[in-house]
């Protein structure tokens, strides 16, 4: 079993695994979601290309 990447919230600083804070969208950007504080981060550039 692979072990999801950590993220780290740049405003509260928690740290919850790549899949639970972060949501693909269809045009390849990705939202990041803290569940702990609320904060959004829109159209995270990825690693690709
Ligand atoms: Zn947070």
């Amino acid at each position: 079993m692979e072990k999801s990447p950590i993220v780290i919230c740049p405003n509260c600083s928690s740290q919850e695994t790549i899949g639970k804070v972060l949501t693909a969208q269809s045009n390849q950007n990705v939202i990041f979601t803290c569940h702990s504080c609320g904060y959004q981060l829109k159209n995270i550039k990825t690693s690709k290309g």
